[in-house]
């Protein structure tokens, strides 16, 4: 049986190697011919992702077709989805998509949000609360990894911030005082069973995951079964089949936002797997792509077992000489040395060319004691030129 995926991206190359592992064929549509899931991939089918013709030949070849990234036009999941089983649905990927729906669903689930105004016209923008500022103007669709959002101090830059974004329809968020983040991995079947992975602790640098941390005691035992909770919440009320990242925002306890808000913030949603949970495929018994093959192929889905302590260091291009200077790279990371620390991990995705912010691989760390994978990620990082965590 074929299994396909929408994108071409890390997480479709991630997916592919999980379904081929367990037998199954693969097929890609991304209209990239480099793209590096199209090149791990059985078929790759190398349209633009809503070409009748392309939809139409992934839907006659896959038993099942799922996403590897949230802006595949709703529209042509909706086309696949009359000729062959599409999970998660449109309707859910659709929320996703836009920031406003998708504060107004976690909402509906009785889950704080960051207090945040819509900005669609020059009336809104001009009865925004002064409240939400300082705050970061967000594109509703189409943002990652920091791209799309402006901060915002006052009313003046809020305007300017607005025209840079080419006054699309917007949300405006205050800004919170923030103590860390973290995420929730779930995986919902099609019979409402819903397993979850470790909650994950993330460091964000300019707005792109930078470190995921995952072991005994990132977190407080409270704060976890709250985030998990509220990650089995939204998924339940979206009816959700497949795999769902929500991340959270932990607020500074001693703020005032934290009184008002209980202290734990979801901040967005994504219809896939997701950067912190790629450390799952080496240091826990079931990966986050194992359970998007068994969500897809309605298998059984068994709560995940972490193994091992694990730390994920997301390989961005500015980590390739001379690139962070603003040059083509000129040779790659010192992996040798990397690789000579006992427990790592190199993944990567096969792209051509490093660039600032790139996300080119990941590196995860395993170790049998927090404190020794600490003292191995902290040793990588040294190595590589990643500030320290
Ligand atoms: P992703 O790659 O995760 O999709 P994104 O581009 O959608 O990223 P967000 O997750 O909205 O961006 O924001 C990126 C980061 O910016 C957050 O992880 C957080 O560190 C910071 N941030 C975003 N919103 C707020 C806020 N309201 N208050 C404080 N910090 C924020
Ligand atoms: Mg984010």
């Amino acid at each position: 049986m074929t299994l396909g995926v929408m994108g071409g991206g890390q997480l479709g190359r991630m997916f592919v190697h999980a379904a081929q592992r367990m037998g199954y064929f693969t097929a890609v549509l991304d209209p990239d011919h480099l793209s590096p899931a199209g090149r791990v991939s059985h078929h790759h089918i190398q349209t633009a992702y809503t070409d009748p013709q392309g939809l139409h030949l992934l839907a006659q070849r896959c038993v099942a077709v799922t996403t590897e990234f949230e802006n595949v036009p709703a529209s042509a999941l909706q086309e696949l989805a009359r000729n062959v089983v599409v999970s998660p649905a449109a309707s859910a990927v659709a929320i996703a998509q836009d920031r406003a729906e998708e504060k107004a669903h976690f909402a509906g689930c009785g889950v704080p949000v960051a207090p945040y105004a819509v900005i669609e016209t020059p009336a809104q923008l001009a009865s925004v609360a002064a409240d939400l500022l300082p705050g970061i103007l967000k594109t509703t669709r189409m943002g990652y990894d920091g791209k799309g959002q402006i901060r915002v101090a006052d009313r003046a830059a809020l305007g300017t911030a607005w025209d840079t974004l080419r006054n699309v329809p917007c949300v405006l968020e205050k800004m919170l005082p923030l103590q860390l983040e973290c995420s929730v991995i779930v995986a919902r079947g099609a019979d409402g069973t819903c397993v979850h992975l470790p909650v994950q602790r993330n460091l964000h640098r300019d707005g792109i995951l930078a470190v995921t941390e995952v072991y005994e005691g990132n977190l407080p035992p409270a704060l976890t079964e709250r985030a998990v909770a509220a990650t089995k919440s939204i998924a339940n009320n979206l009816q959700y089949v497949g795999v769902l990242c929500v991340e959270f925002f932990v607020l500074d306890p001693a703020s005032p936002a934290a009184q008002a808000l209980g202290g734990l913030v979801v901040n967005e949603m994504a219809p896939r797997p997701h950067n912190s949970g790629h450390y799952s495929i080496d240091a826990c018994d079931v990966s986050q792509f194992e359970l998007q093959v068994r969500t897809l192929a309605n298998l059984p889905l068994t709560q995940p077992r972490q193994h091992s302590p694990a730390i994920m260091l997301n390989l961005l291009g500015d980590l390739w000489p001379g690139v962070a200077e603003g040059g083509a790279a000129t040779g790659t990371p010192p992996w040798d040395a990397v690789l000579a620390l006992p427990g790592t991990f190199l993944h990567l995705y096969g792209k051509q060319t490093a660039s600032k912010g790139r996300k080119m691989g990941h590196l995860t760390v395993t170790a049998a004691s927090v404190a020794q994978v600490r003292a191995t990620a902290l040793a990588a990082a040294g190595i590589l030129g990643m500030a320290p965590f």
